[in-house]
Parts: C-alpha cells; structure tokens; sequence
C-alpha cells in the first residue's frame, strides 16, 4: 500500500496523473459509500463518481470547516472501533472538532512525513530534535516524529521546553536535525550563542519548520528566515499541513515549496467563486486527501491562500509544488481600498531593526474599512511609532495606527499559555 520506492512523484506527469485519476475515484466512491456526511451532500453528484477526472472534481461541492464543525460525527466513515487516534482542531466555532484516524490512517501520516522529510535530505543517519509539542491531542509533531522514527532516524522527543533544557538534550546527543517553529528556534539559537555554547550550533545542518511560511510571494527567504539560517549556519525547509487534510507538504533540498505527493491528495487552488486558478495566481488551498479510511475529505477548504508552482525541479521530482501560506482568507483586511494580509505586516515588522514583538488588531469601522493597529515593543529606544509607520507605509501604502509597549506587554499578549503557538492577529470586526 506504501510504496517508498515508487513515488509518483518521480513520474513522468502522464503516468503520475493517470494513477492518481484512479487513487481518486476510489477515494470519492469510499467517502460517498461509508461517510453519512458525504452519502448526503455528494447524493446529487453519484453519476459523476466512477468516471471523475482531476477537471470534472471541481464539479463537486466543497467542505468547508464549519461543516466539519457542525456535523463533525457525521463525517467518520468507519466504526468508532477502528479509531485508533483522535486529534483536535480549534475550528471555526470555539469547539474544538475531532479529527480521528485509523490505524491505516496513521500508517499514511507516517509514510507522508517519511516520504515529505527523505525530500529535504534527512536519513536513517540524522538524529532529530523535537521542540514542538507530540502531546495534547495535536497532530503535527506525532507526524514529523513518525516521519523521522519510519526513515530510521534517532529522535530526541523533547517537546515543549525551555532552552536550557534544548541544549542540554543537545549537549547529549548533537542532532543533526531541527524540528519546530522558526521563531523559536531563533530564540533557541541566540541562547546558545550568548551562553558561550556555540559549538552545539555546529551538529545542526537542518531545521524543519513547522507553522510560518519561510518566503515570500516571489520565493526568497524572509528576514527571519534568513537569520535563522545565518545562527544555526543551516538550511530551513518550510512545511505545510493540516489535521484536516492529514497531508503535508515539506521543501525539498531545492527549497522552493513544498512538493505535492499525487498518491496522498489532489490539491486544488481555487478563487473567491470556488473555481480553479492556474499555476502561480494565489487562491485558497482546497485539499482531497487520498486514501483515508476513518474521516475522508472530498474538496476541503483550508482557509489558507497560496499558489502552485509548476516549474522543473532541480531536485529531479515532477510534481507541482506548493508556494508559501500568504495568509488566511478569514484574516483579509480591507483598508481605504487597499487588501491586505497581516502576513504582510509581519514581513516589514519582522525586519525592521530595533523592533522587539508586535501585534495586530484589526476592528471594522462604520465606513465599511478596517482600521488596524499595531502594536509594537522596541529594543531600540529612539524608535518612534511615527517612524515605524513610514516604514510600513512605504511597502503596505496604508496608515496604520502604531502603539509602543513595553516588551513584557507584547509578549503576555502573544504567548497564551493556553495556546500551543504564538498569537499575533486579533480580529475584532465582528465583535
Ligand atoms: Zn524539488
């Protein structure tokens, strides 16, 4: 069922595309079969099923996350017995959505991140260091974790800790291999350098991140990015997935995107209308996963907007690749005419010197525009909230508000303990 030595993605497109046509048809045929959500919504659309074609899926209804959320029982396709791991996603609604996997389901994720992290260069003689969280009913760092222990790998499952805890586990086992959030990871760098423990940055030669997108629009390393490579003196591979979707996508050693596995998912973009754009134009990201047996997906909405790349890699892999997350769909703001995400805040704040944290806020005003403030804490005491806002006026075109706090301020209102990433957008407009 896993083939690690025939991956589609090393095929010529037409032999890739024609398995895939077929992985399809089964996938959509078993979801309208054994899932009462999709015997439901799909019942209108049963004649399409046995012929469907890559084009003719866009003839089907997508998912979106509040369906997920509302009919959530609805969408298991085998008996609760055959569950074997539960994971919850916040959703959309405050409750949190139960997204269960079987054990052929596990076994997919498994030869997913395997398959996702042998691309980037990581082998059965890599020893990998977790920082990110493999409890709490999440999913991502279970899935890098059976990426790294089913390629063979040594992996260090430290979790959540501090730094010094990090470095000690490094001390131990030098890992050769990164996992975690890039912000983090920068900070786990730093520690080590102003601690006078620099010779444990050596062992490092890859860091794998999870959540934020490592480039932008044209595929150059972001500021952070760049920094994180410059600390560690190793290469950073973006990776992208959802608990959803149970499908990721990681960079492969060209890092530019991340490569589609047409034996795993069908991955569409697609505009505000739900139909689908060509390589390079952004849209949000509508995913089929492929061969799932407890909840399978037919067109879910991600809610995450991108692009595909549909380049030659140098990497020798055909597949189209996924560019970086560029925002949220929900998280669009519209200021005096002008669309913009807050990634692209981010981008500026994150470079500009002397700028510790930020965050945004976003509230709707009466006049049908947003009205964003900024919210910065600085390390470098002659900034001025005016200067900071000619900065992003110069990229952004649009006059934000910007605040100065202090550092500790900004940091309490990122890092909610009770949240297992940082915040750092807090919309407001339908408050
Ligand atoms: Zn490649």
């Amino acid at each position: 069922m896993w083939d690690d030595q025939r991956l589609l993605e090393f095929l010529p497109r037409a032999e890739a595309a024609a398995a895939q046509r077929a992985l399809l048809r089964d996938h959509v045929a078993y979801a309208f079969a054994n899932s009462p959500f999709y015997r439901r919504k799909l019942a209108a659309f049963a004649d399409l099923i046995p012929d469907l074609t890559e084009d003719t899926l866009s003839e089907l209804p997508m998912t979106d996350k509040s369906e997920f959320a509302t009919e959530n029982e609805s969408f298991l396709a085998t008996p609760m017995q055959q569950v074997t791991d539960t994971v919850f996603s916040s959703g959309t609604t405050g409750n949190p959505t139960a997204v269960m996997y079987s054990r052929h389901d596990v076994e997919r994720l498994a030869f997913n991140e395997r398959i996702s992290l042998r691309g980037c260069g990581i082998t059965a003689d890599d020893i990998g260091l977790m920082t990110c969280t493999l409890d709490r009913c999440f999913v991502a760092g279970f899935a890098y974790y059976l990426g790294l222990l089913t390629i063979g790998a040594t992996v260090a499952r430290n979790g959540i800790a501090s730094v010094q805890s990090h470095a000690q586990v490094m001390r131990r086992l030098r890992p050769t291999v990164l996992v975690g959030v890039p912000g983090f990871l920068t900070k786990l760098g730093l520690y080590l350098r102003e601690s006078g423990q620099e010779n444990l940055l050596e062992s490092v030669r890859k860091i794998v991140c999870a959540g934020d997108p490592l480039r932008d629009r044209e595929m150059n390393p972001l500021p952070v990015t760049a920094r994180l490579e410059a600390i560690w003196g190793a290469k950073a591979y973006s990776t992208y997935a959802s608990s959803e979707i149970i499908s990721s996508f990681c960079e492969c050693t060209a890092q530019r995107g991340g490569h589609l596995h047409p034996e795993l998912a069908v991955v569409e973009i697609v505009d505000d209308q739900g139909k689908r754009v060509p390589a390079g134009e952004v849209g949000e990201v509508v995913v089929t996963p492929l061969k799932i047996e407890s909840m399978p997906f037919v067109r879910f909405r991600t809610g995450d907007l991108s692009f595909l790349i549909d380049e030659p890699c140098s990497c020798g892999r055909t597949s189209v690749r996924l560019g970086p997350i560029l925002g949220r769909k929900a998280q669009l703001m519209k200021v005096r005419g002008t669309s913009v995400y807050p990634a692209a805040f981010f981008q500026v704040l994150d470079a500009h010197p002397g700028i510790g944290g930020s965050y945004l806020t976003v509230r709707g005003d009466k006049n049908l525009s947003d009205e964003v403030t900024v919210t910065v804490s600085v390390t470098d005491a002659s900034l001025t909230a005016a200067e900071i806002a000619e900065a992003l006026h110069a990229v952004l075109r649009i006059h934000p508000t910007v605040v100065i706090d202090t550092a500790e301020n900004v940091a309490g209102k990122i890092f909610d303990p009770l949240s297992h990433k940082p915040r750092r957008f807090f919309d407001e407009r339908n408050k």
